[in-house]
């Protein structure tokens, strides 16, 4: 029986019975966690059906006065890093920042963590002004259906966004997608995703559940179940085996991580970090990965990861801050 056939016939636990040994034999049992990391809160595109940015665009502008510092940006990479979390990509600068700009913190990112970095920053043909301090580009296909994908994303050519990880692929990076659940696809539609990774040589998927925004179209509709989730992933690690996969997890969602582990994912994404730390949420999260018979990188709960003094003096008030706002969290928990 096909994998398709499998998921609408309900056969699950099959899959991830599957899913869960190919992705042991292939890549360990370690799990990551994953934060990215935003540049500004700008779009210049704005009308994703399902994206809060899509009912805030009146509200924002100036693309400049939704620049990030770019100490705040580092610093939040550096207690991320303190933490054992990789950094999933540099998102939301284009329009913001210039090429030269992302490039600079990228080469500084790389400098502070160790590791090249994946970038999310729109539809762009300036890829061959990076080096080796990028790991590979994501394209935010969100939806594999051409048409459905149109309808949900109308100023994100599907083709311009192939095109430009077919470039990326030519010089030399790594290519990945973004893939939201919940936005109207079908079952069926797994065929159109298997072959973009197929034909454009897609190297890391990462999936996220719909997240019902307010003032948006699906603001009424449901998440993904998680069988239904978890039987997707699975269906992909089974058809490509030495994929990387990233699940995003919402917080009202933590019960998903452990069926989409067994499903295959490699790491976890997704998590509002600084107010999930040192909570039960976050333990939560560890709770799972435990008992999906996995090791976590990374930490949610232990606080002597974050202390000392930052690589560099003028990032040290703003690392202080975010390390205060997870100290915080513990504190209030431990009443
Ligand atoms: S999904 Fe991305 S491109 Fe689309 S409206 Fe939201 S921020 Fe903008």
């Amino acid at each position: 029986m096909n994998l398709i056939n499998k998921i609408k016939g309900f056969e699950i636990l099959d899959l991830l019975n599957q899913a869960n040994q190919i992705t042991l034999k292939n890549h360990g049992d370690t799990i990551s966690l994953e934060r990215a990391i935003f540049l500004s809160w700008w779009c210049d595109k704005g009308d994703c059906a399902f994206c809060y940015m899509s009912t805030q665009k009146p509200l924002i502008k100036d693309p400049q006065k939704a620049r990030r510092r770019s100490e705040a940006i580092l610093a939040e990479v550096e207690v991320v890093n303190r933490m054992g979390w990789n950094i999933e990509f540099l998102s939301g600068g284009y329009g913001s920042f210039t090429t030269p700009e992302i490039r600079s913190l990228a080469q500084e990112i790389h400098h502070l963590t160790g590791n090249p970095v994946w970038l999310n920053i729109g539809i762009t043909k300036d890829i061959d002004s990076y080096g080796e301090e990028i790991r590979g580009i994501t394209g935010a296909v969100e939806v594999a259906n051409p048409l459905l994908q149109r309808e949900v994303c109308p100023s994100k050519n599907l083709d311009d966004i192939l095109e430009m990880l077919d470039l990326a692929g030519e010089l030399g990076f790594k290519k990945a997608i973004t893939i939201i659940l919940g936005l109207g696809e079908t079952v069926e539609d797994l065929n159109y995703l298997f072959n973009l990774i197929e034909d454009h040589g897609i190297n890391r998927v990462i999936f996220y559940s719909l997240n019902p925004h307010k003032g948006t179209p699906y603001a009424q509709k449901p998440q993904p179940a998680s069988l239904y989730y978890a039987g997707v992933v699975a269906a992909t690690r089974i058809r490509f085996p030495d994929l990387e996969i990233i699940t995003g997890t919402w917080i009202d969602n933590l019960a998903n991580i452990g069926p989409l582990i067994l499903a295959g994912a490699n790491g976890l994404t997704k998590f509002p970090l600084f107010s999930m730390f040192g909570t039960g949420k976050g333990r939560r999260v560890e709770e799972e990965v435990y008992w999906a018979g996995r090791k976590l990188e990374g930490t949610f709960s232990d606080a002597d990861r974050l202390t000392g003094p930052s690589y560099r003096r003028d990032l040290e008030p703003f690392v202080k801050r975010y390390i205060k706002r997870c100290l915080n969290n513990k504190s209030r928990n431990e009443d």
